[in-house]
């Protein structure tokens, strides 16, 4: 017998440990629900419901083909001991996992359980992400053959193999709250095909000029990351329909194809960068926890502040662009890139909070909580990666920028419906006195100031550079030549910072 173990990749379609298991004979396909993970990570609720839809949705498709999906609820180990024994497995397939620590080391431990008890696990790649790479050299050219091979077609028809009820556990059994939203991202693939063809076909026309704005985004970005991310859709799939959209519009001469085109180019490039970050957790797995940079060690745990964090979080700080875009994202449990970045760049240089604590409070507001993602992403915003240049936001320039009228804060924060639109983005300044709204808990400049001064006298001393340049050589995106310029390589950006 042989087990398909489903994990972040929730689709009968373009699925490739189940396609090839399916091709050899019998399976079982399984789900399980480890409860230490639910207490030992950052999924909440939120996370709960789209997996639940999610897994509905494969459960149909699995039903159709003649097997309807099996979930246990118990640690891996104690479940594949228990079908060792019932079913003589022999082979368990699934996809290669890159996310939290907890998730490295039960896959280290079952990897040893598995090879003691003679069982073959086989798990295939999951994105472009390439395990136990030797170097990033020629990584991009591998991404691309990787996302230009075959879709794996559908399986056609299942045999029954076993007659247990499809059920998934209560969340309260996972100890988690109840969290109702109805603007929730839905899960499940059919979903994620809807939100694909919208996006190619609609809403990705001024991607390139809407994705900075927050209240343009949340049309015009796919909001395809929590379906990327559970694997409801592939990724090698979304590229190559991108791909086709692409031709689709260059066989149509108007002039507005052309920034289409421009626009559906910079998603796929986002594609790729979904795996550049993540190849660098699979590398270093420690990047959930560890500054990149040590000689960052040290610089912002002990000055936490209690009273800074839990404003932030409320989205009380008094900065009111910055606090709307806490309160939508705590609404629609997603917002775009370049608020995210505005979110944890201000919590680690203005408000000077460790990385660590705000990233797990923001990986229980995404719906698309993706670790590889997430804590580079959130290293690179507070200037702790040692490759990417500094970038502080400004939360009032960016409100000034991207919500020009004040409509998003007006939106997000009703106790400033009284102060003038003149005043909307620095309220503490009008002549209107605010109502229920605080005053800043910093001073914007010199917060900015003091932040940039701390993280610069790090910067640029000798000790830094040596260690910079192989972070960059382990981790850095190949487009320049390195190896000409090695000198410089701090002064480079690893390409992302580029927003
Ligand atoms: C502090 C911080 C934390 C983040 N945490 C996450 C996370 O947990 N999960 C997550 O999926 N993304 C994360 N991102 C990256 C990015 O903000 C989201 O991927 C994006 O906003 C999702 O919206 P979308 O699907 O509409 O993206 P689109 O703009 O439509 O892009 C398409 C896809 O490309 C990928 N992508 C887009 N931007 C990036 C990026 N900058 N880096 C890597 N991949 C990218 C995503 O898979 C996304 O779905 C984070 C960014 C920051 C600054």
């Amino acid at each position: 017998m042989q087990i398909v173990w489903f994990k972040r990749d929730l689709r009968v379609f373009d699925n490739e440990a189940f396609k090839k298991a399916c091709d050899k004979g019998p399976i079982l396909p399984l789900y399980i629900f480890e409860e230490d993970l639910w207490k030992k990570s950052p999924m909440c609720m939120k996370h709960y419901t789209f997996l639940k839809q999610s897994l509905d949705d494969l459960n149909n498709d699995l039903e159709k083909l003649g097997q309807t999906l099996i979930i246990e609820k118990n640690s891996a180990i104690e479940v594949f001991k228990e079908y060792k024994e019932k079913y003589n497995i022999n082979t368990v397939w699934s996809h290669q996992e890159t996310w939290n620590y907890w998730v490295k080391q039960r896959n280290d431990k079952l990897s040893e359980w598995f090879s003691f008890n003679n069982i073959r696990w086989i798990e295939v790649i999951q994105n472009g992400v390439i395990r136990n790479l030797k170097s990033r050299e020629g990584w991009a050219k591998k991404w691309n053959i990787s996302m230009n091979k075959k879709v794996f077609s559908a399986v056609t028809r299942l045999v029954k193999t076993s007659d247990k009820t499809y059920k998934i556990p209560d969340y309260k059994e996972l100890g988690l709250k109840e969290e109702k939203n109805k603007n929730f991202i839905l899960g499940g693939r059919r979903e994620g095909l809807k939100l694909l063809e919208s996006f190619l076909y609609d809403r990705s026309k001024n991607y390139s000029i809407q994705m900075s704005s927050p209240s343009t985004a949340i049309v015009s970005c796919s909001k395809l990351s929590a379906h990327i991310s559970f694997g409801t859709l592939s990724i090698k799939e979304i590229y190559q329909m991108a791909n086709k959209r692409i031709e689709l519009l260059k066989n149509n001469p108007l002039k507005e194809n052309k920034v289409w085109i421009k626009s559906i180019r910079s998603f796929l490039k986002r594609l790729y960068w979904h795996c550049h970050f993540i190849q660098k957790l699979e590398d270093e797995p420690s990047i959930e926890f560890k500054n990149m940079h040590s000689l960052y060690d040290g610089l912002r745990e002990n000055e936490f502040n209690e009273k800074f964090f839990v404003a932030w979080k409320n989205g009380t700080t008094g900065f009111p662009f910055l606090d709307a875009c806490m309160r939508s994202l705590k609404v629609n449990g997603w917002i775009n890139f370049r608020m995210r970045a505005m979110l944890m760049s201000f919590a680690s240089y203005h408000l000077w909070l460790h990385w660590k604590h705000t990233s797990d409070f923001l990986a229980t507001l995404f719906i698309d909580y993706e670790p590889g993602i997430h804590y580079t992403q959130s290293q690179m915003q507070s200037g702790t990666t040692g490759i990417n240049s500094i970038r502080i936001y400004n939360p009032i320039k960016q409100g000034k920028d991207h919500d020009p009228e004040g409509l998003f804060i007006r939106k997000w924060i009703p106790e400033l419906s009284n102060i003038p639109q003149k005043d909307i983005h620095t309220p503490w300044l009008s002549e209107v006195k605010l109502k229920n709204y605080p005053l800043p808990l910093v001073d914007e400049a010199t917060a900015r100031k003091e932040a940039a001064k701390k993280i610069y006298k790090i910067r640029n001393s000798k000790k830094f550079k040596e260690q910079s340049n192989n972070i960059y050589l382990k981790h850095g995106s190949r487009k320049i030549n390195y190896k000409n310029k090695s000198k410089n390589l701090i002064n480079r950006t690893d390409q992302l910072s580029l927003f």
